[in-house]
């Protein structure tokens, strides 16, 4: 099976031009790290085959996006464990959203599989709420998902009637506590605002630069490299991509002409997600402003164990902005493509 570990020959094994294409976006190292276990605890399960263990670095020229990929990592002794979950439907506010949830100065946009609220506590001056009609967050129907975007394009124009000034719109769906959701019930959210958010303005400028200087889309490449390593396909008309660069746990990248294109290859990668146990994840899309048509980016990253109490993101995210990953997007690719 092809693995991260194998991407010296995988990237050997490429066309000349797709080759060319690879390293003018990427570069990589494979080093093994090393350590000495005392008799006393080597025969421990929980250490495994440690004593060598291969580390994988890939790096986004264009980006700057940097990943470490150890696939121990995944089988690390973890301490700290919760106790129990709790899905309950007591006092859930979103259930009867209508009645207990505020509204926009503006109003409600509602859908027939969700409706909007104002958030209660704003990140940003116009920020709402896409309450799902089901209380469950694992969502994956594309006809659920086509009126969530539905309602979400709908509420950008109303807000944008509201505040002429705000044109950048900003999708993004936390499942669950590990994603930084507060409310079990499965919601998203949206965000209007008179400037882009900082990455949709680094992406801007990456597109800007990069098509400058190679006369070239950024992210029709970083498909075609995606595809040549045979970690991009389509599903229906999105462009997928399983991140060689993650920024955590199962990357998924999602290019589409239009933001409404998405519904069928998002329903398809939550529908896997879930399959392979994922159960808590942030979502965003990022999209052209208000009037404007370009391409509309989707990521979807999982936040793993709900159980655990060790927070997936540390200084190596937060600071030295390289990610620490045990999931191989080789295998990855494998599975996914086998449910589509
Ligand atoms: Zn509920």
């Amino acid at each position: 099976m092809r693995s991260i570990v194998n991407i010296p020959e995988i990237v050997e094994s490429l066309p000349k031009e797709d080759r060319e294409l690879f390293d003018r976006i990427y570069r990589y190292y494979v080093e093994v790290g090393r350590l000495k276990l005392p008799d006393g605890i080597r025969d421990l399960r929980e250490f495994g085959e440690c004593e060598e263990q291969t580390i994988v670095r890939v790096t986004n020229k264009i980006t700057l996006e940097s990943t470490l990929f150890n696939e121990l990592r995944a089988k690390r002794p973890i301490e700290a464990k919760m106790e129990s979950i709790n899905y309950s439907l007591e006092e859930c506010r979103f259930c009867r959203a209508e009645e207990l949830t505020a509204e926009d100065v503006f109003g409600r946009t509602k859908g027939k599989h969700c409706v909007t609220a104002s958030n209660m506590a704003k990140y940003d001056y116009l920020h709402a709420i896409i309450i799902f009609g089901d209380h469950d967050p694992f969502v994956c129907e594309e006809e659920k998902i086509r009126d969530y975007l539905k309602v979400a394009r709908a509420w950008f124009e109303e807000a944008n009637r509201f505040d002429k000034s705000a044109r950048y719109p900003f999708f993004m769906w936390n499942c669950l506590w590990r994603a930084g959701a507060s409310v079990i019930h499965g919601h998203a959210q949206v965000l209007l605002s008179k400037e882009p958010y900082a990455m949709q303005e680094f992406y801007n400028k990456v597109r800007k630069l990069y098509r400058q200087k190679y006369d070239s889309e950024y992210f029709d490449d970083l498909f075609r490299v995606h595809e040549a390593l045979g970690l991009g396909f389509r599903i229906g008309k999105v462009r997928v991509m399983v991140h060689l660069t993650p920024i955590k746990e199962k990357e998924i990248l999602m290019l589409a002409e239009d933001f409404l294109d998405l519904p069928n290859a998002l329903s398809n990668v939550l529908r896997w997600y879930y399959g392979i146990g994922v159960r808590s994840f942030n979502l965003a899309v990022f999209l052209p402003p208000i009037g404007e048509s370009d391409l509309c980016l989707a990521r979807i990253v999982d936040r793993v164990d709900l159980a655990s109490r060790t927070c997936d993101i540390g200084c190596m995210e937060l600071f030295a902005r390289t990610s620490v990953v045990s999931s191989d997007p080789f295998k990855l690719t494998g599975s996914l493509r086998k449910i589509i």
